[in-house]
């Protein structure tokens, strides 16, 4: 490990603004519509579940948002977070690249998520919330809003994809310690819940049906909002922390990153590193290739449609124009669970049908065996979710090894594996079934995408 460099920035140097990409983006992006009446929401149908502050982030034009104070003081506790040069694993690809990558792992939860997680608990703390509901898959989210809630003294109720509750205790355990109240999803506290326990009993859940149980218990009570940890333009727009870190970091390196990679789940991570990137792609037509890394199983935007759909499965929130596989289609159980999610944030979609990013997919065996050679070289064990984007990074090293080409990658290594070493012994233990996707399932889901004329 001696041949470590790694870019500590001072505290002093954190940047006190989040990037807003929609100031520069080239072609407007289309607006949600109401699921009844398909206009364009306006701010009033979002009220019972958003704070306005948050509301108004989702479609400000503005190119910088100051950072609260009071969340900045938070963001010290870990950041700003280290930007490492992987010496070691570009001697083992052997490969002329240079490899960089930030590291989200220090927060207090172990991933990206609490960057946006304290920002929007301060802002519902600001306006008065009581009470906030949720949803989470692998638990990485649920766990980083138990976190922030806990700071900002507001009660917390989360709903967690089932087959993860049962798979990973020790997540829901950190969200009790926390002080929050974690539900096995589907669960028959919700009309949502109790409709597909009537169809099937045994279902495993997914990510948009424990959507559609937080959006019900919110829109319920008017002193409990609804918080989501990812696709939403603000909750993109609050990891880009990350990004504009990584660009005084990349400097202080004497570098500019030729290629990013991000792994993508609803987007947030992804977005986080690579707007401020791309924002000076738009601004200063810097040439810089943007990856999105998804898995086999539940490819998005490789393999999904760019259509209006709705975000959960319950068909209770607004439709958005992404890429979906089907607001009805059930992605197979991976261990990989934030990856789980039927469709991508708009603003990624968007960036991916106007060419300015490019998607790849992998299989879950192909990104442990990324992941395991990580550790070894690096010393950081990644996240499953995190492997997509080392994957994606050794794949992008070994095309520059091969074309003879000194290229730059920057990639995001959004979190730490330390709760997931179950998948790493499945893995370990030739137990990990062949990614498989469903076809059949997608093409029955796409039939169900509502008609927009
Ligand atoms: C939640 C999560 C993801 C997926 O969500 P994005 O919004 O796509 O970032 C990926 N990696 C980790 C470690 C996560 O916790």
């Amino acid at each position: 490990m001696s041949d470590q460099l790694k870019y500590f920035l001072e505290e002093s140097k954190m940047p006190k603004t989040w990037y807003n990409i929609a100031a520069d983006l080239p072609k407007p992006m289309l607006p949600p519509l109401h699921p009844g009446t398909l206009k364009p929401i306006g701010p009033d149908d979002l009220a019972p579940l958003f704070p306005m502050a948050l509301i108004g982030q989702e479609v400000s034009q503005d190119r910088e948002i100051e950072i609260p104070e009071p969340v900045r003081k938070i963001y010290k506790q870990w950041r700003p977070s280290p930007l490492y040069r992987a010496r070691n694993l570009e001697k083992l690809l052997d490969t002329p690249a240079k490899i960089y990558y930030k590291y989200e792992g220090v927060s207090p939860t172990g991933s990206h998520k609490p960057n946006t997680a304290v920002a929007q608990a301060f802002y519902n703390k600001e306006e008065g919330t009581k009470k906030i509901t949720t949803e989470t898959g692998a638990g990485q989210w649920g766990s980083s809003l138990a976190f922030a809630c806990q700071i900002f003294g507001i009660e917390l109720d989360v709903y967690m994809v089932k087959v993860s509750f049962e798979q990973k205790p020790y997540r829901k355990l950190i969200m009790q310690t926390y002080g929050a109240r974690c539900v096995a999803s589907p669960s028959k506290e919700t009309e949502s819940g109790k409709a597909i326990l009537a169809k099937d009993p045994n279902n495993t859940g997914s990510l948009g049906i424990a959507i559609s149980e937080a959006v019900e218990m919110a829109a319920k009570d008017p002193n409990t909002k609804y918080s989501l940890g990812s696709v939403l333009s603000h909750v993109l727009m609050h990891q880009t922390i990350v990004g504009n870190e990584a660009l005084i970091q990349m400097e202080m390196a004497g570098d500019y990153p030729d290629i990013l990679v991000g792994c993508t789940g609803g987007g947030s991570n992804f977005s986080g590193l690579v707007f401020p990137f791309l924002g000076k792609k738009f601004r200063e037509k810097k040439e810089t290739r943007v990856i999105a890394c998804e898995p086999k199983s539940c490819p998005s935007l490789t393999k999904g449609k760019y259509v209006y759909d709705f975000g959960d499965t319950g068909r209770l929130t607004p439709l958005v124009k992404m890429h979906t596989l089907g607001s009805q289609f059930i992605p197979p159980a991976t261990h990989s669970g934030g990856l789980r999610y039927h469709g991508m944030a708009p603003m990624v979609s968007h960036l991916k049908d106007i060419g300015a990013i490019e998607a790849q997919a992998f299989g879950q065996k192909e990104c442990f065996e990324a992941g395991v050679k990580f550790s070894r070289a690096e010393g950081i064990v990644p996240a499953p979710e995190a492997t997509h984007a080392v994957k994606g990074a050794m794949e992008a090293a070994l095309e520059c090894k091969k074309n003879g080409q000194t290229k730059t990658i920057l990639f995001n290594l959004c979190g730490h594996g330390h709760f997931d070493m179950k998948a790493y012994g499945d893995y370990f233990d030739n137990k990990l079934a062949e990614d498989k996707y469903d076809e059949a399932g997608v093409n029955k889901a796409l039939e169900e995408l509502p008609k927009i004329a």
